[in-house]
């Protein structure tokens, strides 16, 4: 049984960069997830010094936007580094879970190929 991976893309207001960024958000973001909104802690910019966090709802909309510019003496919390490292986490799962579908498709079209 092939899961269906779904994303949707949304886009954010940035108000450290002034900047309108898009992200794609996947349906695996909503495993394991029992509370909503949620927070989707991840660093962006050029030099990954923004922490950005994305409120999410169920449908995968942005509800809330917290963008704070770290400085060289900002010291994770533990809280955040737990935020930062669960996204992650979920973003290595969610690349394994793709290639493995992927490899699936391809070995059905190679099956299907004399169609
Ligand atoms: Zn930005």
């Amino acid at each position: 049984m092939n899961r269906k991976i779904a994303s949707v893309i949304r886009e954010y207001d940035c108000r450290l960069c002034n900047q309108r960024h898009k992200i794609t958000l996947s349906n695996h973001l909503l495993k394991d997830i029992d509370e909503y909104p949620f927070p989707y802690t991840f660093l962006h910019g050029e030099i990954k010094n923004i922490l950005t966090t994305l409120y999410i709802d169920k449908n995968l909309e942005i509800r809330g936007v917290e963008v704070r510019e770290l400085k060289d003496s900002d010291l994770f919390s533990k809280d955040q580094v737990l935020t930062i490292t669960t996204t992650l986490m979920k973003e290595i799962e969610q690349l394994r879970e793709e290639n493995e579908s992927l490899n699936k498709e391809i070995l059905t079209i190679g099956k299907n190929s004399t169609k």
